[in-house]
Order: C-alpha cells, then sequence, then structure tokens
C-alpha cells in the first residue's frame, strides 16, 4: 500500500525561485524510497515539504498536497500542526546535530514536546528508541554524558533515535550518511534496512550506489521536475 504521496507539488522560494515542478510521487509503506538527481535539482527542497520544515522561513509558497494514508491527512493543509506533522514525519539531516544536552534527552525531547513527563514512561521510550537506532549497548552507561562525546556515528545513531522516539509512520534521511567514515555509513545503512520492517523511509542521495543497495525504489529529478521513478532494481538495470 501507499503511505503517502505528493500530489502535483510546486514549490517556490522567497524571491520567485521555482525549485518543484508538479511532483506527483508515492512512498510505498515499509519500503525505501531513494531520491537521487544532481546538486540543486530540488532533493532536500522536497524532503523538507513532508515535515513543514519550510514554514520556518517566511516568504516560501507552495501548492499540491502530500497526502498521508490511510488517514488521509494532507501534510500541507493550512489546518495542520506542523509539530504534529514533524511527529509522524520525522528528519534525520546530512550533519549529526544533536542538541547540546545529555544523551538522554536528546532522546527524550520529543516526548517532552509532548507533554510526556512520567519518568517511567520516558524511560522506556529512550531505552526502545536507542534500541531501535542500535546505539542502546554504546550509552546505556552513559545516558547522562553530553551528546557532544559521541562519535559522529554515534552522533547520528542518536539523532536517530531521537527521530524515533516518537513512533514516527515515516523517516526522512537528508544525505545521512555524507558526512560519515565508511564503517558508520555501513551502519546506518543496515540501521535503514532494518527500520523498514516497521516504518516507511524516504532518503536523499547523492551517492547512487547507496541508492541502489539500500532502496526498493529509486525516484531521479533534474531542475524540480521528477524524471525517473521505479523499482530500483529495474532503474538501475536499464541499459
Ligand atoms: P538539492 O537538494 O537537489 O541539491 P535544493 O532543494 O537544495 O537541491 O535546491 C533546489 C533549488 O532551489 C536550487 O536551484 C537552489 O539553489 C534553490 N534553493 C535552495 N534553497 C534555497 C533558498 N533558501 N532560497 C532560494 N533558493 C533556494
Ligand atoms: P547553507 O548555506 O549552509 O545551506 P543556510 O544557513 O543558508 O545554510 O540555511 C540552513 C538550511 O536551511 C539550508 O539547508 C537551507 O537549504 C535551509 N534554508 C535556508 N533558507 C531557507 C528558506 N528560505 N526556505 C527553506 N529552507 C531554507
Amino acid at each position: 500500500p501507499i503511505k503517502a504521496e505528493s500530489r502535483d507539488l510546486n514549490f517556490y522560494y522567497n524571491g520567485g525561485h521555482k525549485a518543484l515542478k508538479g511532483i506527483t510521487m508515492p512512498l510505498y509503506e515499509k519500503k525505501i524510497t531513494a531520491l537521487i538527481g544532481p546538486s540543486g535539482c530540488g532533493k532536500s527542497t522536497f524532503l523538507r515539504c513532508f515535515n513543514r520544515m519550510h514554514d520556518l522561513y517566511p516568504g516560501n509558497r507552495y501548492d499540491g498536497q502530500i497526502i498521508m494514508h490511510p488517514d488521509n491527512t494532507n501534510v500541507l493543509a493550512n489546518g495542520v500542526d506542523p509539530i504534529e506533522v514533524r511527529m509522524r514525519i520525522s528528519m534525520v539531516f546530512q550533519k549529526p546535530n544533536p542538541f547540546p544536552k545529555s544523551i538522554y534527552e536528546n532522546v527524550a525531547y520529543g516526548l517532552r514536546v509532548r507533554g510526556e513527563n512520567n519518568k517511567r514512561v520516558v524511560d522506556d521510550k529512550v531505552e526502545e528508541a536507542l534500541k531501535g537506532a542500535a546505539l542502546w549497548d554504546e550509552v546505556k552507561n552513559r545516558l547522562h554524558d553530553l551528546a557532544f562525546n559521541l562519535s559522529g556515528g554515534q552522533q547520528q545513531r542518536l539523532c536517530i533515535a531521537r527521530a524515533l522516539a516518537t513512533d514516527p509512520e515515516i523517516m526522512l534521511f537528508d544525505e545521512p550518511t555524507s558526512a560519515l567514515d565508511p564503517i558508520a555509513t555501513a551502519n546506518i545503512e543496515e540501521l535503514m534496512s532494518e527500520l523498514r520492517n516497521k516504518l516507511t523511509i524516504l532518503v536523499v542521495t547523492h551517492n547512487m550506489q547507496q541508492a541502489a543497495r539500500v532502496s526498493d525504489y529509486t525516484a531521479y529529478m533534474y531542475l524540480g521536475e521528477l524524471i525517473e521513478y521505479g523499482d530500483t532494481d529495474m532503474i538501475f538495470t536499464r541499459p
């Protein structure tokens, strides 16, 4: 089934530059979709529509829809609360960006935003999210250390745990491994494959091998348009 889909999505940056031109694209449930294309083609712009990141900057305009299933919520509708959207659709960025807080409080962040302060509940959720991000064993004895003391790869897994803590239905990854070494990269790729068992993933990458390795579907954008979309095996074996 389709978990979410953009329908005829257009996006204009402040000043009028049209960065997305009528993008219609599905995200299949519990699959990984890779979004590829040359620098500047609109990949990040597209990703940021899904969690209403653009709302943080005045002057941007967009039209079209992003529909989530099965409830048919249009993520881009005016009445929809961006904070709620970010709980359901969470983002992992290129550079690990933990908050200047403890490991524990980084993961607890989304729960705090929701008003959850019951220690037992937060403890359990923090542990579950860190396990989900394959980080628990490495940090369980230092949960109150500052996040900045972790290695780059650990920090990225912490950011994944932070994203997982609110039980998102969709996770967005914006070039999640381009700041990481090969071993950390392999860890994150494996983690994405595991996360696919319980949620839907959209990953922007400029690394074609990575797209071929991890994704089920591949979308190719060029100058703000969706040029190709299909099964990853088909896209990469085409002559
Ligand atoms: P990609 O992620 O594929 O590298 P982007 O989505 O970042 O591409 O950019 C798409 C287009 O929008 C590019 O032409 C870029 O220069 C432009 N752009 C990106 N961010 C902004 C911005 N904040 N203001 C104006 N134009 C922008
Ligand atoms: P950089 O130049 O390193 O990309 P900026 O400080 O310009 O970073 O912006 C930080 C991030 O916020 C960038 O990834 C950029 O694409 C995004 N951003 C900046 N301005 C806008 C905007 N008007 N709308 C949407 N995203 C924006």
